[in-house]
């Protein structure tokens, strides 16, 4: 392996996406965010009808053609050349996307795909598994964390720069029942184990965060003669 492979796993709205999308950035690697690709499945199931039936979205998605394509806001996802960048990103997607994360078959095809997509090296992969599951031998294994009401906060800022208007209080019950769901589902659930670095981001910038882990980065880079 001549790049690494970095994984950033934590809860929703720990800070994930936006610290990835920046030390993929400054290390010049590639940001693969694999709850796209959850989020993109349960968008197309909720728009098929079959929100409800797993084996029928088991079966769909291992059909489907996913590309993450780099982009500047960090990354732009298509479906059999679809694009659904802004439709994966709605509420209805977020009541529904741990439920359809939890079907055994789903997680197996699109782990598949996320293997594939970082083999060679070279990534910042997001999500709740990265590093226990998809690449349990990733160079770097780090797990975000923060505070619920800071988490809450994030997301109701994202969502009002969006001009989408919804409560604190509804965007907090979202993100604790998907953590429930996350944390306590049969197949590859979200913990947090020994080999993870810890980063509690309830206190700190987005630089803070970022340079944690780029840090890291280099000092694996120069120690192993990679890039
Ligand atoms: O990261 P994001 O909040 O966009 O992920 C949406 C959902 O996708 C999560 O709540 C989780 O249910 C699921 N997910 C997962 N495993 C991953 C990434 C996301 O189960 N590796």
């Amino acid at each position: 392996m001549t790049k690494l492979i970095i994984a950033i796993d934590g809860p929703a709205g720990s800070g994930k996406s936006t610290t990835a999308k920046l030390v993929a950035k400054r290390l010049n690697y590639t940001y693969i965010d694999t709850g796209a690709m959850y989020r993109a499945v349960t968008f197309l199931a909720l728009e098929k009808g079959i929100i409800d039936s797993p084996d029928e979205i088991s079966s769909m998605t291992k059909n489907l053609s996913i590309e993450l394509v780099p982009s500047e806001s960090g990354a732009r996802i298509f479906v059999d050349k679809r694009e659904l960048t802004e439709e994966i990103r709605s509420l209805t997607v977020n009541k529904r996307v741990s439920d359809v994360a939890a079907i055994k078959d789903v997680r197996k095809e699109l782990v598949i795909k996320q293997q594939a997509m970082g083999k060679a090296g070279g990534v910042v992969m997001e999500g709740r598994d990265i590093g226990s599951v998809v690449f349990p031998d990733a160079d770097i294994k780090v797990f975000l964390t923060a505070y619920i009401d800071r988490r809450a906060e994030r997301r109701l800022k994202e969502f009002t720069e969006k001009g989408k208007n919804f409560s604190i209080d509804e965007i907090k019950e979202n993100l604790i029942n998907r953590d429930k769901i996350d944390s306590s589902r049969e197949t590859s659930p979200l913990k947090k184990t020994e080999e993870y670095t810890e980063v509690d981001t309830t206190e700190m910038t987005i630089d803070q965060q970022v340079e944690a882990i780029v840090n890291k980065a280099r000092e694996l880079i120069e120690l192993r003669k990679v890039k």
